[in-house]
């Protein structure tokens, strides 16, 4: 509690209103001291007499930040939760919410953003005419691949799985999906998703677009044996989470021309991209933006408030993920 009678709370990065009013309504707010690095024993130290602290993917959330004495709540700026370490917070009685849903769309648009650009060359066609090679049309200048019509293969049919199917009935698009959890057959039908195993999705797809959260399951899903059994045409388009793809794994796989290109918005060890990658122009690499538009990133941060502010005052958040601690 601050000398002002407000809980305190530990901002560790800036949010975009109408986040800052929200929060400042429930709370003192504290911000992380720039330029501090993001390191756990930095963040428990700041933390020291907060009652909340309102996180990034970028912050690591673990035991010795949620031991912190008088901590209730930890409110990630994000759908992805995996920099937070749930289970240590519910055995400290700490409750850890996320912002589901107002983000599916801007990022769904932008897996397909990173699908056509990747399949069609964008990235590498602007570089050709911004470095003065373009010396006229010619029948086989920048030859790309067909996205009309072609396979989409979803690996996990979520919230933002779905907007991408969605998206690609546009494109007349043949979708197929693997998700240990599949869709009601009603929702299968209105999309167009066939459920079918991970190992036909890899050996039918033209494009793989993964869609899966970051778990002990899911953490190098595809790897050396996956991308063995792709289409040597095919593309891999990663908006998820880095450590879900083995990079070292995908550079070697496209060295080889066993896959043809990727669209990676996430990396194993950002802001580390694999130095095999950057030197690869049948790849298109973004940093971290899928969910960054204006407005989302604003209904993200008033989210994130809200779910905070309804903590301290006693109630249970929206997005509650360890609804266990308000038993
Ligand atoms: P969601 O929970 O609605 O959907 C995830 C789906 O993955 C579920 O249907 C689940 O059953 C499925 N799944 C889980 N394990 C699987 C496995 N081993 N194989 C196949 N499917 C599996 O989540 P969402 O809101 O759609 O978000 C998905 C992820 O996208 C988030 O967890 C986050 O990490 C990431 N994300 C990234 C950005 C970005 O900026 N790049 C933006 C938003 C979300």
């Amino acid at each position: 509690m601050s000398s002002k009678g407000k809980p305190r709370v530990l901002l560790m990065h800036p949010i975009l209103d109408p986040g800052p009013s929200i929060l400042a309504e429930a709370a003192e707010v504290v911000p992380f001291p720039a330029n501090l690095p993001l390191d756990e024993a930095n963040i428990a130290r700041a933390a020291e007499g907060c009652t909340g602290i309102v996180s990034q993917v970028m912050d690591p959330i673990r035991e010795t930040v949620l031991a912190t004495p008088g901590l209730k709540c930890v409110s990630n700026v994000a759908v992805g939760f995996d920099n937070i370490d749930v289970p240590a917070a519910t055995a400290h009685k700490v409750m850890v919410t996320n912002t589901p849903g107002v983000l599916d769309d801007a990022t769904a648009d932008f897996a397909f953003t990173l699908l056509v650009a990747t399949a069609r060359r964008v990235v590498e066609a602007d570089n050709f005419i911004r470095s003065g090679q373009f010396r006229g049309w010619a029948i086989d200048m920048m030859l790309g691949v067909d996205v009309f019509g072609a396979t989409l293969g979803i690996i996990g049919i979520g919230r933002i799985g779905r907007g991408v199917a969605h998206r690609a009935k546009g494109f007349n698009m043949r979708v197929i999906y693997y998700d240990p959890n599949p869709l009601p057959p009603e929702a299968q039908e209105s999309l167009g998703a066939t459920p079918v195993d991970l190992k036909r999705l890899l050996a039918e797809s033209d494009f793989v677009s993964v869609h899966v959260p970051l778990t002990p399951q899911t953490q190098h899903l595809l790897s050396k044996p996956q991308f063995e059994s792709m289409k040597r045409t095919a593309i891999l388009i990663n908006t998820s989470r880095g450590p879900v793809v083995d990079e070292a794994a995908l550079v070697e796989a496209l060295a080889a021309k066993k896959i043809a290109g990727a669209g990676l918005d996430v990396y194993e060890r950002e802001p580390a991209v694999h130095p095999g990658l950057i030197s690869m122009p049948n790849v298109v690499l973004t940093p971290h933006i899928a969910s960054a538009t204006t407005r989302t990133r604003s209904e993200m941060s008033a989210m994130a408030a809200r779910n905070m502010a309804t903590a301290l005052r006693g109630g249970r958040p929206p997005n509650l993920l360890n609804p266990e601690v308000k038993r």
